[in-house]
């Protein structure tokens, strides 16, 4: 579904994506882990074109990614992307917060717009907060707000870039649960997490980069047991 080939990014002469090559097919869950700087979220973001290649393609369901223009919007309601901030418009409620781009990038109705939000409220556990504002919310609660509105563009992947690292511990599980559920449902999902619980249950990959590149990329439970990169060897003893 997505495909990166031999892709790379400098940021002046920073090289921070380097020959990137990473394949996410229909309904997997890659879980993207390192160190601080190696260039996660980057990926991230070139995958919906938050930030343009040096060189290398993408390609999405085998095409290249639009470089503008219309096509660019439909590409990011097609890749969803939920940030660690979790951006929703503070002077919205929450059933407009889920609305809105419903209306204006998919021309939905605003019934048609709201009934959808209101599904898929209630399939984060949100149903009755649909009148409230973000600042009436926990934070798990708005990063669930924030998972529904990637949701409402029906989108074929969804990008999550540390989604939990703002959130008090005890609102991580919720948000993850959330998750979870998505990835049971066999939504297509890449998620940048230091939450090794949830790499360890919920992904079919994990993909470990360190200074740009990409060093391993297994499974879960042949990472975690045993690594094959010293750098990979030396992050999970910090961590775990
Ligand atoms: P973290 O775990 O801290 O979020 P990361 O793996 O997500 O790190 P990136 O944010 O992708 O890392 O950054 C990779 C490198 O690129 C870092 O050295 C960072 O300082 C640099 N970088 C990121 N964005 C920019 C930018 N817009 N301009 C210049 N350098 C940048
Ligand atoms: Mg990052």
């Amino acid at each position: 579904l997505i495909e990166l080939r031999d892709v790379n990014k400098h940021f002046g002469s920073l090289h921070v994506l380097r020959d990137i090559n990473l394949t996410v097919g229909r309904g997997e869950v890659v879980v993207v882990i390192g160190p601080s700087g190696s260039g996660k979220s980057t990926l991230c973001r070139t995958v919906n074109r938050l930030e343009p290649v040096d060189s290398g393609t993408i390609l999405l369901d085998g095409r290249p990614l639009p470089e503008e223009g219309k096509s660019l919007a439909r590409l990011r309601a097609e890749v969803g992307m939920v940030f660690q901030s979790f951006n929703l418009f503070a002077h919205k409620s929450v059933l407009e917060n889920v609305s809105l781009a419903q209306i204006k990038v998919r021309g939905r109705k605003k019934e048609q717009a709201e009934a959808r939000s209101r599904e898929l409220l209630e399939r984060v556990g949100l149903a009755a907060h649909a009148g409230k504002y973000p600042a009436q919310l926990s934070g798990g609660q708005q990063q669930r707000v924030a998972i529904a509105r990637a949701l409402a563009m029906d989108p074929k992947a969804l990008l999550f870039d540390e989604p939990t690292s703002a959130l008090d511990p005890e609102m991580i599980n919720e948000v993850l649960e959330v998750m979870r559920q998505l990835a049971r449902d066999g939504m297509t999902m890449v998620v940048v997490t230091h939450e090794m619980g949830f790499a360890r249950s919920a992904a079919n990959r994990v993909v470990f980069m360190a200074d740009g590149s990409i060093v391993e990329d297994r499974a879960p439970e042949e990472f975690f047991t045993a690594p094959e990169s010293d750098r990979a060897k030396d992050f999970l003893s910090k961590i775990l």
